[in-house]
């Protein structure tokens, strides 16, 4: 039993139109997925993907505007950087360019493990980082061809997690002894230890660095934070074998939470950062044309009842 790799990220805004025109407009990603937060229907939760938003693909956001007064304070125990794929050093020349353009203050093109990234944040603060995946074996996804951005220069995904923590031992020994991941580098950068981590297949989109910081002070999830992160089961036995795994491992673990576009289990590292474990499928098209992924508001079954009342309670979301 292997985990096939990074699946999504979940991330706070305060500010979903602002949101929606950021990685849809400048990032050139699909909306696949307008919903509300199942725990809290009066916050949308926000789809971002390749043109099905296939697993691997999915950064997403949660809106939580009372947060606009509270922005995310970094430090241990958060997800530092969430790095998404892109091919090949024009890819990375384009994107430079691109950034620049539109405003967004960015750190160039540098290298960083090995390969050509570039550093650089969302409107709200939000660290990402482009990276060229052109030694990946992890399969990438494929841009929307209605998207902004030409496709051969388009994010395929996700390519890693750093996750910043002051001890890497507890959470090397989750990743390794737990989840299966096998240690692949460590070496020092920007003045703190990188440990770095793969699994499955390995290389772009199944690596997690673990970034030490033994002085950094304990992170504060606010606007342009992460919530958590999550990896990849193929199907609901090998789901089910993870859940009894964590457990035995002795951490505690939620039972199946069925999210509808995929079934999830979460629970907190040592470290400090909320991990989750989602399942390939069903996705995005379950209960929505592929061809208008994202256009209205999509609600599970369980809530489609409530319709009215949730849509009352929603800012509609205008993209000017
Ligand atoms: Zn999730």
């Amino acid at each position: 039993m292997e985990l096939g790799g990074l699946h999504h990220m979940t991330a706070v805004t305060t500010e979903a139109a602002e949101n929606v025109r950021f990685y849809t407009g400048t990032l050139g990603m699909r909306l696949v997925k307008k919903t509300v937060n199942q725990d809290d229907t009066s916050a949308y939760h926000l789809f971002y993907g390749d043109e099905l938003g296939r697993a691997g693909t999915e950064v997403t956001f949660f809106d939580w505007p009372q947060l606009r007064v509270a922005p995310n304070h970094p430090g241990a125990g958060e997800v530092s950087t969430t790095e998404l794929r892109v091919t090949g050093d024009d890819a990375l020349g384009y994107w430079a360019a691109r950034l620049s353009e539109a405003g967004v203050s960015h750190g160039g093109i540098e290298d960083r493990d090995g390969r050509s990234s570039i550093s650089f944040t969302d409107p709200e603060g939000q660290r990402l980082r482009l990276a060229d995946d052109s030694s990946a074996v992890v399969e990438g996804g494929r841009q929307w061809e209605k998207g902004d951005v030409p496709a051969e220069f388009g994010i395929r995904g996700l390519g890693a997690f750093d996750l910043t923590v002051r001890d890497a031992a507890p959470t090397a020994w989750v990743l390794t002894e737990v989840l299966g991941f096998r240690k692949s580098g460590e070496y020092e950068e920007d003045g703190a230890r990188v440990h770095t981590f793969e699994v499955g297949p390995g290389g772009p989109g199944a690596v997690v660095r673990l970034i030490e910081r033994p002085d950094a002070p304990q992170a504060h999830l606010g606007r342009g934070g992460v919530h958590h992160v999550a990896f990849r089961a193929p199907d609901d036995e090998q789901h089910e074998a993870w859940r009894k795994r964590i457990r035995a491992a002795g951490i505690g673990v939620t039972p199946q939470i069925d999210r509808y576009y995929f079934r999830s289990i979460y629970f907190r590292e040592p470290g400090g950062v909320l991990f989750e474990i989602a399942t390939d499928g069903p996705g995005f098209a379950t209960d929505e044309d592929a061809a208008h992924l994202g256009e209205r508001l999509s609600l599970p079954p369980f809530l489609e009842d409530r319709r009215e009342e949730i849509e009352a309670r929603l800012e509609p979301i205008t993209v000017s």
